[in-house]
Formats: structure tokens, C-alpha cells, sequence
């Protein structure tokens, strides 16, 4: 294996939940989970549909299980428009050992919410975006007055062809990126797929592929398609283990023929999982996906991967020397081995 360039500094500080830690101190990190993906709106004025105090122990709980399989820290990639509670997830902080960092950006899969909707560029109140400072405030000052800052920026692609919201929310986004440095995430669909169209709305606003985490990526059977994906120097996320959709196997494969191909220090791999989502009801989730937990990739995955033949040494790279590059800011080291064989 590699030496690994990703040897940190002291200033190297990541903001989470609980406080800044050293990049060092993170370990082996999930880099795409939520905890509360809800309707907040909706759980307020019926509060009987979930108890969220019983919500937060049982997250605090889930992720201490993962905890004790080595499991440091996790990203909740939980932003505007998914339900993002800065309070509920401070509570879950204080409850368990494991890092919680935050994102910030902005998930408009059916169009703007009206706060933001008729201000912006070419909108009836024509004006900068007004999501840039919101978004580069959760960055710079903190979350919702906290000293929790975001560490990476965040929207939503589902589209096979960029109409106005989509271009809008890539700019903002991109705009951001520039402004604070921070990688960028985008939520993609593997089943259209469009993975190379966000990089290209991106890449209109000279956001550079190595700053890019293409979320859900990896999720799909076209191999050429993802290699052709892999090639453009983003990161690659792997991280929806535990997930239908897509058979574990695949995803399995997907991780060994991009390390095979000189990718490995591109895959992010995580579970996408959210303690409490309230898409559907519980008992279905169970049902449906009894292995989508923070615990699934320890448990059952990085044992398939070992006997594939990944070594210790591929493992660290994936689990900790990955998410700490992308958390400090060095993404854009993933140019040297855009074209590896
Ligand atoms: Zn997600």
C-alpha cells in the first residue's frame, strides 16, 4: 500500500457536535449518516406521531453499538430540507462516545422552500442568493448560534437534466465551496444515472472534481459508468450498505473493481442510515432492511471485504486516512491519482 500523504497538523482542527478535536482524533469514520431525517413542521403540531426524547436515546444507544466495533465518528449529512435539528442532535452528543460532524446545505428535490424561493438571481426579488451567507454562516460562525461548525456543504441531484432549481442550488453551493474551502457533497441517483451531471454543473463553477463527494455513486451495476465516474478524480460515495435497492454483493464488487482500478483513495463507504426517518413506518423499515444500521459495514461488510483481499492497510485508507483528507480540506489530493491504471 501507499504511504499515506494525510499526516495532519496541529492546527488541523474538525468542529464537531461535542467541541473541535484533532483531525487525528477522528478514527474510523462513517462519512455519510444521518440521525433525524423528518418533517419538523409536522412532528410539532402532532406530537404523537414520534417521542423524540426516546428518539435520542435510542440514537445515542445505536451509535455506542457501533462504537464498541470501532466506530469514532460520523458526518450527519442531515441539511435544510431534511430536518436538520441542531438541538436533538446536541443531545445525542452528550449521550455517546462517538463524534458527530455536521454538514450544512440544502436538500430541494420538489423546489425551494418560499423563504428562499422568490429572492435570489432572476427570482421576482432579484438579488445575490441569499442561501450563500446562510449556508457559508453555518461554516464560518456555527450552527444555529452554537460553536458546532459545518465542515462540508451539501445539495440534492435527481435529475437527469439541470432545470432552474438545480442550477440555482449547484451555484450557491459552489459559491460557498469557494468562499470557505469546504468539500462539497451532492445527494445523487444512481438509477438515472447523473453523477457526471452534477460534476459538470459544478464544474461550470470551477468547483475541481477532488473537492467533490458524490454521494450514492457507487450504488449501481453500470461498472462502466462508475469507472468513467471514478476516472473524473471525485470522491466516490459507497454509502448505502444495509440499503434494498441495491444487492450487497454489488456494492461489494463496486468497492473491489475501483480499488483494483486505483480508486481507493477516492471511496467513502457509509450506510446512509438514519436512526429515526419518518419516509416510513418503522416496523417496514425493520422489515425491509434489518441490516441498515451504523453497525452493518463492522459487522458484515469490512469482513466480506478482508476476505476479498483487502488488506489492513486498504482498510485504514478507506475507514480513516479518507474521511480525515476530505475533512481537512485536502481533497484536492485526490488529482495526483486521478488516472491511475
Ligand atoms: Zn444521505
Amino acid at each position: 500500500m501507499p504511504a499515506e500523504d494525510t499526516r495532519t497538523t496541529p492546527s488541523d482542527r474538525i468542529s464537531t457536535v461535542r467541541g473541535d478535536i484533532s483531525a487525528d482524533a477522528l478514527g474510523m469514520t462513517l462519512t455519510h449518516e444521518h440521525l433525524f431525517v423528518w418533517n419538523p413542521e409536522f412532528h410539532r403540531n402532532f406530537p404523537a406521531l414520534w417521542d423524540s426524547a426516546a428518539g435520542v436515546e435510542r440514537a445515542a444507544r445505536q451509535l455506542d453499538d457501533a462504537y464498541e466495533l470501532g466506530i469514532r465518528t460520523i458526518v450527519d449529512l442531515t441539511v435544510l430540507g431534511q430536518g436538520r435539528d441542531p438541538q436533538l442532535i446536541a443531545q445525542v452528543a452528550e449521550k455517546t462516545r462517538v463524534n458527530i460532524v455536521l454538514a450544512t446545505g440544502i436538500y430541494a428535490l420538489d423546489g425551494l422552500p418560499q423563504i428562499v424561493r422568490y429572492r435570489g438571481p432572476g427570482e421576482i426579488l432579484d438579488m445575490p442568493d441569499p442561501l450563500v451567507d446562510l449556508l457559508e454562516s453555518d461554516i464560518r460562525d456555527g450552527v444555529a448560534g452554537t460553536a458546532a461548525k459545518a465542515s462540508l456543504v451539501k445539495f440534492a441531484c435527481e435529475d437527469q437534466e439541470a432545470g432552474p432549481t438545480l442550477r440555482r442550488v449547484a451555484a450557491a453551493v459552489a459559491e460557498v465551496h469557494r468562499r470557505t474551502g469546504v468539500p462539497v457533497v451532492v445527494h445523487t441517483d444512481p438509477d438515472l444515472p447523473n453523477a457526471l451531471l452534477a460534476l459538470d454543473l459544478l464544474g461550470k463553477h470551477g468547483v475541481d472534481p477532488g473537492d467533490v463527494v458524490l454521494a450514492h455513486a457507487g450504488d449501481i451495476a453500470d461498472t462502466g459508468y462508475l469507472r468513467e465516474v471514478a476516472d473524473s478524480g471525485a470522491y466516490i460515495g459507497c454509502d448505502r450498505f444495509g440499503m434494498v435497492m441495491v444487492p450487497e454483493e454489488q456494492r461489494v464488487s463496486n468497492v473491489l473493481d475501483l480499488v483494483a482500478r486505483g480508486h481507493l483513495r477516492q471511496l467513502l463507504l457509509s450506510h446512509d442510515c438514519a436512526s429515526f426517518i419518518d419516509h416510513f413506518p418503522e416496523e417496514v423499515r425493520q422489515s425491509m432492511m434489518p441490516d441498515w444500521s451504523y453497525d452493518h459495514l463492522p459487522l458484515r461488510v469490512i469482513p466480506a471485504l478482508r476476505r476479498a483481499g483487502l488488506a489492513d492497510g486498504d482498510l485504514t485508507t478507506l475507514f480513516e486516512d479518507n474521511p480525515r483528507r476530505l475533512l481537512t480540506g485536502r481533497a484536492a489530493a485526490n488529482r495526483e491519482t486521478r488516472h491511475a491504471p
